[in-house]
C-alpha cells in the first residue's frame, strides 16, 4: 500500500506541476506534450481530436484558481490528500444515491451544478450535458470521480443526486447532540 500511495502522490504532484508550467507558459505546454495531455484528460492518445480543448482548459484554470483563492472553491481541494486513491464513484460507506433521485443513475439529467458553479468546465458537452473527460485519469484522480466528498459540498452545489448514508447521519446527529449538551 505504501508504494501505491507513493505512486498516487507522485502522479498528482506531476499533474500539478504540469498545470503550473502550462499556466506560466500561457497555455502552450499542453500542446508540447499533446499525446499525454490527451490521454490524461480524455483517455485517448489521439491528441488531434482534442486540440480545441487545450486552450479552453487554460482559460478554465484562471477561474478555478480564482475560486480556490477567493471563494468557496477552497472546499474542492480541502479533502483531496496527495496520496488519496483514484475513485470512479463517491465513497459508498458515506454517500448513496438519493432516494428522491428519479433520473438515470449514470448521468445527472439537466443538472450541471458541480461542473459549472465554480468554473464552467470546458469538458462538459453543452448539448448532451455529458462529461467528455468521464473516467479519464483527470476525472479519477481529482475532484470529479469522487464527488461528493462532504455534506458541505452537497449543500454548496445543491446536489439532489446523492445523500449521506443513514449510519453516518445518525453518528453525526449523536455527536452533535453530545457536543451541544456538554
Ligand atoms: S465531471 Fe466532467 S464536465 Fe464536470 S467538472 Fe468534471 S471534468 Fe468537467
Ligand atoms: S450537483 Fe449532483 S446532480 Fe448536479 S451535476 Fe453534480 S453530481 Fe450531478
Amino acid at each position: 500500500m505504501f508504494f501505491k500511495k507513493l505512486q498516487w502522490s507522485l502522479f498528482r504532484l506531476l499533474a500539478y506541476l504540469i498545470v503550473l508550467v502550462n499556466f506560466i507558459t500561457f497555455g502552450t505546454f499542453l500542446y508540447m506534450i499533446a499525446p499525454l495531455t490527451s490521454y490524461f484528460f480524455f483517455n485517448d492518445f489521439r491528441f488531434w481530436k482534442y486540440w480545441r480543448f487545450y486552450h479552453k482548459f487554460y482559460v478554465n484554470t484562471f477561474s478555478y484558481f480564482k475560486a480556490i483563492l477567493v471563494g468557496d472553491g477552497a472546499l474542492l481541494l480541502s479533502h483531496l490528500p496527495l496520496s488519496a486513491p483514484p475513485m470512479e464513484r463517491p465513497d459508498k460507506s458515506l454517500f448513496r444515491l438519493s432516494t428522491h433521485w428519479n433520473t438515470a443513475t449514470e448521468n445527472c439529467g439537466s443538472c450541471s451544478a458541480c461542473c459549472t458553479l465554480t468554473s464552467n468546465c470546458c469538458f462538459r458537452d453543452e448539448t448532451t450535458n455529458l462529461c467528455r473527460s468521464y473516467k479519464s485519469p483527470f476525472w479519477n484522480f481529482f475532484n470529479c470521480g469522487r464527488f461528493p466528498i462532504s455534506q458541505q459540498q452537497l449543500d454548496y452545489y445543491g446536489c439532489k443526486k446523492f445523500e449521506v448514508v443513514d449510519a453516518v447521519k445518525n453518528a453525526c446527529n449523536s455527536e452533535c447532540s453530545r457536543g451541544s449538551s456538554s
